[in-house]
This record gives structure tokens, C-alpha cells and sequence, in this order.
């Protein structure tokens, strides 16, 4: 994927995090359909990162698409979660900063995905396999969020704690 390509892209990290749970919520955020606020899950992740947060240096965004945690005084990137729970989506998010920032930015890097509650700290390195993974996610990315529908709902584990569950199972 070349460097035009990749930065014209709608795929942003919270789409990436989405993608690996449910391509119906990829739409729905992409399509400006906000989950209540109030959501128990949301306001835990977003304590966690902002109680975190301030043992970190500073968060950069870069070009409105990612949106890393830059660990003090190394070469690593970093990307705080409130639980392992949703470890594959995390891992992926992560890729996709480290392929963006390798791509588009010819910066090359490592993550580290930290778990304060449990804790944990993971290191991701991007591969060629994580690399064609991500490329992927970003294509059908792209095809989900281009649709003039939503992907249907389809019942999985993700559904008990998500923001959406209302919307789509009432
Ligand atoms: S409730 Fe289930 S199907 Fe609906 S957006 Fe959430 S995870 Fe996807």
C-alpha cells in the first residue's frame, strides 16, 4: 500500500479497535451514530486511560488518525486498555499506528500495549504477516464504511457489553 494511498484512507484507530469486534459498529461509528455516553464500559476505559495517562509524557495525534501515547524518553509507542478482554482489537489498533507511522511517516517503531489493572505490558512488533493483516483491515475498512447500509447484526460475545446493544437487539 503506498503512502497516498494509505493516508487517503478513511481507517482511523478507532475504526481498526472496531473492526476486530464487529464490522456493524464500524459503520455505525463511522456514520456519526454515537453510543450513549453513559455506557458503563466507555466511562471505565476512559477513567483508566485518564487516571494512567498522567504517568505518560504526552499523546500525540497524528494527521487525525492515530492517536498514540508516546512513552518518555524511548523509541515506543504505547497504548493503554482497561483489560486484556479485548486483546486482539488492542494488538491490531497497535499495528495499524506502527504500519501508519512506518508508511506514511518512515518512522519505525515498536508498541507496547499496557494493562495497568492487570499489570500487563505486551510488546508488538510489526511483522510482514501483522502488516498484511492490517492492509486488509484498512481495504475492508474502506467497503464497510462505503456501504449504504450497515453490515446486519449478528449476536457474539462483544453484543452483552456494547454500546449499541440496544439499537440493534430491541
Ligand atoms: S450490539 Fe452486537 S451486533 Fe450490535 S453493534 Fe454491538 S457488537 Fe455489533
Amino acid at each position: 500500500m503506498v503512502e497516498k494511498e494509505l493516508s487517503n484512507f478513511i481507517a482511523n484507530g478507532t475504526l481498526i479497535w472496531y473492526y476486530y469486534i464487529c464490522k456493524r459498529e464500524v459503520w455505525l461509528i463511522a456514520h456519526g451514530i454515537e453510543p450513549p455516553q453513559e455506557n458503563e464500559f466507555i466511562s471505565i476505559g476512559r477513567l483508566v486511560h485518564e487516571e494512567y495517562y498522567r504517568k505518560f509524557k504526552k499523546e500525540l495525534l497524528v494527521d487525525n488518525k492515530i492517536k498514540i501515547d508516546v512513552l518518555e524518553g524511548r523509541k515506543v509507542i504505547g497504548e493503554i486498555k482497561k483489560s486484556s478482554k479485548y486483546l486482539e482489537s488492542a494488538k491490531m489498533q497497535l499495528t495499524f499506528y506502527l504500519y501508519y507511522l512506518k508508511t506514511v511517516k518512515g518512522e519505525r517503531l515498536e508498541g507496547e500495549l499496557l494493562i495497568p489493572e492487570e499489570r500487563k505490558r505486551i510488546r508488538v512488533k510489526l511483522t510482514a504477516e501483522l502488516e498484511k493483516e492490517v492492509e486488509k483491515a484498512v481495504r475492508e475498512i474502506e467497503q464497510i464504511v462505503n456501504s449504504l447500509t450497515p453490515p446486519p447484526a449478528t449476536k457474539t460475545r462483544y453484543c452483552k457489553n456494547c454500546a449499541y446493544r440496544e439499537f440493534c437487539w430491541s
